[in-house]
């Protein structure tokens, strides 16, 4: 008989993960709180090992179709000039292929849409899950896939680590018109970042502490180089996206617990495994390389006396390597968010 999978979130992480697990046999529910798929969101950065995740999971077609390249981007000082070069063409010739950019709405499309031609997965919207205990004793397994403030963690890893806020607010939108430049821009305890999204459009994300306006935002940024101040006034406020920004700390000692005859095992991923902060742009990046190694671990769990032995393979493929990039995130974010910029900016001159 299929083993059963509920998974709790229909986010990236959690789409990602019933896909892997649909195709891999197992019989999936999908359990999301709201009424529907979010449309709302803006650009994703997906590095060449998530498009190769994305391709394995059978959502590679929609994918490519909805994305455009990322390339030449530079950091620079709020008057225009260039610090350096984000790290995009290193990553191409690594690689072999560009770093992509895609809208949440059409990355989620992409996962949905695959999922929907796997068939047979059980997606209930409007139903918040809240007794994990009785989850685990109806299903082999429960994936929380349920983001930052997940139940499924608390329930089962306790509230040692929880969510945290770091002190930034980020204001997120995208510009009907297209930016000369693309990159980031950092100032003292600010930074504007200006990416591609589609043709005629443009992603913008800002962060400083202690806006709570957008008439506040327009004003910090009404000094710096061109386009930052048309993008903010040539926007309409009600279409920008305020975050506080936050993390999971301290880092989980486990991304799995395992079941026994009475109760199904448990396995975290994406922002409810490792929440991290936006810096290095790997938050969407992580969850569908967690999604991917899940479902490939669980697919050799033919029996479910072995899902045991496939979660802790899962636990050591993922939990390091996202954790790792959790700390570069926070470690960078503190970087550019210094107040005294000089020592920043020289450091980030030496850079190859
Ligand atoms: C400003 C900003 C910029 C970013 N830029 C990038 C980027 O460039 N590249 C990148 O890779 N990532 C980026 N990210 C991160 C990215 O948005 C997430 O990290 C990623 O999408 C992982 O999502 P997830 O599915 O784990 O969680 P979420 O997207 O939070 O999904 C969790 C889902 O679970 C549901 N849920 C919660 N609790 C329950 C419950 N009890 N029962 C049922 N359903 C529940 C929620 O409604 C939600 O739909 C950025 C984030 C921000 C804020």
């Amino acid at each position: 008989m299929a083993k059963s999978a509920v998974v709790v979130g229909a986010g990236v992480a959690g789409v990602a993960t019933a896909l892997g697990l649909r195709r891999a046999g197992w019989k999936v529910t999908v359990l999301e709180r709201r009424r529907e798929a979010e449309r709302y969101g803006a650009a994703f950065g997906i590095h060449p090992t998530a498009q190769a995740a994305l391709e394995r999971l059978g959502a590679g077609e929609h994918f490519h179709a909805g994305a455009v390249p990322y390339r030449g981007a530079r950091i620079r000082r709020p008057d225009g000039t260039v610090l350096a070069s984000l790290p995009l063409e290193r990553i191409e010739r690594k690689a072999g292929r560009p770093e992509l950019l895609v809208s949440r709405p059409r990355l989620l499309d992409a996962l949905f849409e695959a999922l929907d031609r796997a068939g047979d997965v059980a997606l209930e919207f409007g139903r918040t899950a809240s007794d994990v205990r009785a989850l685990r004793e109806r299903h082999d397994l429960v994936v929380g896939a349920d983001g930052i403030g997940s139940a499924v963690r608390r329930e089962c890893f306790g509230e040692r680590s929880r969510q945290r806020r770091v002190g930034t607010v980020a204001w997120i939108g995208i510009a009907d018109f297209e930016s000369p430049v693309h990159g980031e821009t950092w100032g003292a305890g600010r930074f504007f970042g200006l990416t591609p999204i589609e043709p005629g459009r443009t992603n913008w994300y800002a962060t400083a502490s202690g806006v709570t306006a957008p008439e506040e935002l327009r004003e910090l940024f009404a000094g710096w180089h061109d386009p930052i101040p048309r993008i903010l006034s040539r926007t309409d406020p009600d279409t920008w996206l305020r975050y506080e920004m936050r993390h999971l700390h301290p880092a989980l000692p486990s991304f799995v617990a395992a079941g026994d005859r009475t109760r199904g095992g448990v396995a975290l991923v994406g922002d409810a495994a490792h929440a991290m902060t936006p810096n290095l742009g790997q938050g969407a990046c992580t969850a569908l390389l967690d999604a991917e190694a899940l479902a490939r671990a669980c697919a050799t769990a033919d029996v479910p006396a072995a899902l045991p032995t496939a979660l802790r393979a899962y636990d050591r493929e993922r939990r390091r390597a996202a954790q790792r990039v959790a700390f570069g995130s926070r470690t960078l974010h503190r970087f550019m968010a210094t107040r005294h910029p000089g020592l920043r900016n020289s450091l980030v001159r030496l850079l190859p």
